[in-house]
């Protein structure tokens, strides 16, 4: 029963709409309204075109008054004719919102102005002469309806101009007026349909005017259904007693002998045409407003997909921007009390890692009602991953966050979590809001890691380090593409010869304004910003390049080993871009080390296991860099089969004083060894060092006491000079 009344209540149109809905559904009508009105203009200009030429031409060549053939044959046009331009101009000038934009303020008030001046025209024409028309009823219905058009035209001209100059003046909505419009359009068409149809109906034409009005008004504009069946039921059973109303009054009852001709068909055959008529449109404008419904439903939630975070519900940092970008605006003087803030998360990564994805998503969405909960008068939003943005007022800031920090921290008990925020202060108000974004979190990322710190506020002082990380950013394009990208090599020699047996490539950034970038002012960056990738394919390729270049002069070679990015799997098709270097330059896969370290492979990330898996299928040796710098998982050395492992540099530091250091250095090479890896010590700077690694079985050595990075050119003119031998050997 009630699921029924539901239905019922659907299908006819009584449920309640969002405004969401009924905006859409109004918008739909003011677009339709504005073609509409295009097609009266169209007409009424061709109608007019014709009685002029047809009617008022003649008589005035006869000696007829020029302005009263005018009225008299024209002015219902130039009537329909101002009505469609205005209603046109109106509608095209609609925005959303409804403010009375300054393009809808003339149009009405000309409109209007218009409007009242016609009606006096008219009225003066109309009742100096007395109108003959088909029956004396008629005249009498007719002049009554004038009379009343009339006055419906004055007042609505009025108040058109009263209306739109009092919102003009008060910056008002004027939805009201956009449903007064589209109403009286309604009725003016109806009216339109049912006057030239009655006449052609008693000239024993088909009632096609009246037809195509209702179509018009049905089809074109959508009611609620239920309206729709009001509107149309009233317009065909109203035209109906009207055509019943010839010759002083027939009853329905009496016509069938005594009317003739054109009365007598719709009676008695083509009445249930007309029936049928009805009873399809109604039933094509239910369908119509059905469908347009379903329609905004759809346009609704893609509208909310494309505002809002899919995982927390907050704006999404696009939709976040727009509106900050409205609100700097809004901020006039008051600018400088707001800041933009960057929330970033303490070892969120970590957390991922060891709670898995779900709780991951489980913990952002609880950081997304944190947010809100702290900054609830404020706008928010989620930029991506752990990283919040919000736009808010200086003033009691700290307290805010350090309430946001303390539910942060305390949403896990082991794992050490908390906020760092940065804050941009606004200095005017035509900033842009990404902008100030970005410098809030450069300022974050100065404190990333300090788990004291909660707040850091962007000051001038950070602003040449961060106009350089700008630099980077934007000029990554440029610098691959000018050559400003160079590959150094540095020297890998074997630890008991000491001859060379391959060189890591580091990139360099020689640039024009900064001089020489180490990778440290760019790689991480451009990891941040997902645009190492960029970087990457260019060393790559720089460095086949080199060993082409090389092997067609004749040179002796060595293998080179690649830095890959954990993003570069993402960001790109890493290993084919490489195999495809190596066929292009057509070198040897032994000539090819990958590096990859170990934060890399302890993401979790399948694509990425696939990819490490398909470098050891093609045939490259796999590296493992920066062995125990990070979270050392031993796990990663179980379920990846590498080549060789490169010990981090750290693991040299004050070696000659810790036994401990040189006990731990002696188990991971034996370890290494005994799962078939060999190994690889960086950052060796002392004799002592090499001897030791050398003794306890450590294959390859690098660093400065070897050689550091430098160009192609230099590394070979070291090589001339005999300070570095190339070993034959390969493994
Ligand atoms: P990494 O892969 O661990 O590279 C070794 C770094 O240690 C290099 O720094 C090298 O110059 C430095 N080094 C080598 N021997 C010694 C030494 O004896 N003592 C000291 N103190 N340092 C030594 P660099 O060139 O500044 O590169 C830093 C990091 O940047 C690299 O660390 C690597 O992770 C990254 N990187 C460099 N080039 C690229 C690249 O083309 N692509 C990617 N994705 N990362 C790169
Ligand atoms: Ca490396
Ligand atoms: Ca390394």
């Amino acid at each position: 029963m009630k699921k029924t009344a539901i239905f019922f209540k659907s299908v006819f149109g009584f449920e309640r709409l969002s405004k969401y809905e009924s905006d859409y559904l109004h918008d739909a009508n003011l677009r339709s309204c504005s073609y509409m009105g295009f097609i009266v203009v169209l007409l009424e200009l061709w109608m007019l075109i014709r009685q002029t030429y047809s009617k008022v031409v003649p008589k005035v060549q006869a000696g007829g008054s020029l302005s009263e053939l005018v009225v008299k044959y024209t002015s219902k046009y130039w009537l329909f004719l101002l009505i469609g331009l205005g209603l046109m101009l109106f509608c095209l000038f609609y925005q959303k919102g409804g403010r009375l934009s300054r393009g809808r303020f003339v149009t009405l008030v000309a409109i209007g102005a218009a409007c009242m001046a016609y009606t006096l025209m008219l009225t003066r024409e109309n009742f100096t002469k007395a109108g003959g028309s088909t029956t004396p009823v008629m005249a009498g219905i007719m002049n009554a309806m004038l009379v009343t058009i009339y006055v419906f035209l004055f007042v609505i001209g009025a108040a058109i101009v009263t209306y739109a100059l009092f919102n003009y003046l008060r910056n008002k909505r004027i939805v009201i007026l956009e449903h007064v419009a589209i109403t009286a359009f309604n009725l003016v068409c109806l009216a339109f349909g049912v006057f030239v149809s009655y006449s052609d109906f008693w000239g024993g034409k088909e009632i096609i005017c009246f037809l195509t009005m209702v179509i018009y008004v049905g089809c074109l504009l959508i009611y609620r259904p239920y309206i729709t069946l009001l509107i149309l039921g009233a317009s065909f059973f109203g035209f109906y007693r009207i055509l019943l109303t010839f010759e002083s009054g027939l009853t329905f009852a009496a016509q069938e002998i005594e009317i003739s001709g054109a009365l007598h068909k719709i009676i008695s055959g083509d009445a249930v045409n007309y029936v049928t008529f009805f009873i399809s449109l109604t039933t094509i404008c239910f369908a119509i407003y059905h469908g347009r419904l379903k329609e905004a439903r759809k346009s609704k939630e893609l509208e909310k997909s494309a505002k809002e975070d899919r995982l927390t519900g907050l704006w999404n940092y696009n939709y976040f921007s727009e509106l900050a970008a409205e609100r700097i605006r809004a901020l006039k003087d008051g600018f400088a009390d707001h800041v933009l803030l960057f929330v970033d998360v303490h070892n969120f990564k970590a957390f991922n890692d060891q709670r898995g994805f779900e709780a991951g998503d489980r913990f952002l969405v609880a950081i997304g009602t944190y947010v809100s909960d702290a900054f609830s008068d404020s706008l928010y939003g989620r930029q991506a991953d752990d990283h919040f943005v919000v736009m808010t007022k200086r003033e009691g800031l700290e307290e805010r966050l350090d309430a946001l920090n303390a539910r942060v921290s305390n949403y896990d008990g082991e794992i050490l979590l908390g906020i760092n925020c940065g804050g941009y202060r606004l200095s005017g108000n035509d900033e842009d809001p990404r902008n100030c974004i970005d410098r809030a979190r450069y300022a974050a990322h100065l404190i990333k890691n300090r788990f004291q710190t909660v707040y850091i506020e962007y000051d001038e002082k950070m602003s040449e380090a961060y106009r350089k990380r700008l630099y980077v950013i934007n000029n990554i394009d440029n610098a691959v593409e000018n050559g400003w990208i160079v590959p150094f090599y540095q020297p890998v020699v074997w630890s008991d010869t000491k001859e060379v047996c391959g060189c890591e490539v580091l990139a360099r950034w020689m640039d024009p304004i900064y001089g020489q970038l180490f990778p440290n002012e760019f790689i991480p960056v451009l990891e941040e910003y997902r645009l190492i990738h960029k970087l990457d394919r260019a060393i790559f390729e720089f460095a086949c390049r080199d060993l082409r270049a090389s092997l067609d002069a004749g040179k002796p070679v060595v293998p080179v080993s690649l830095n890959f990015s954990r993003l570069d799997f993402e960001l790109m098709d890493a290993v084919s871009e490489l195999d495809g270097l190596v066929r292009k330059y057509g070198l040897s896969k032994d000539l090819i080390h990958v590096e990859v370290t170990e934060s890399a492979l302890t993401d979790n990330f399948a694509k990425l296991n696939e990819a490490i898996n398909r470098i050891k299928e093609l045939g490259y040796a796999l590296w493992l860099d920066d062995f125990g710098s990070g979270y050392s998982s031993l796990n990663v050395l179980k379920d990846y089969q590498f080549d060789v492992i490169k010990l981090d540099m750290r693991f040299l530091s004050n070696l000659e004083n810790s036994e401990k250091a040189q006990i731990l250095i002696d188990c991971i090479v034996k370890m290494a060894n005994r799962i078939q890896m060999l190994t690889l010590t960086e950052g060796v700077e002392t004799k002592m060092q090499a001897e030791f690694l050398n003794r306890v079985g450590c294959n390859r050595l690098q660093g400065y006491l070897f050689g550091k990075p430098i160009p192609k050119e230099a590394l070979y003119d070291r090589i001339d000079k005999g300070e570095l031998t190339v070993s034959e050997k390969r493994l």
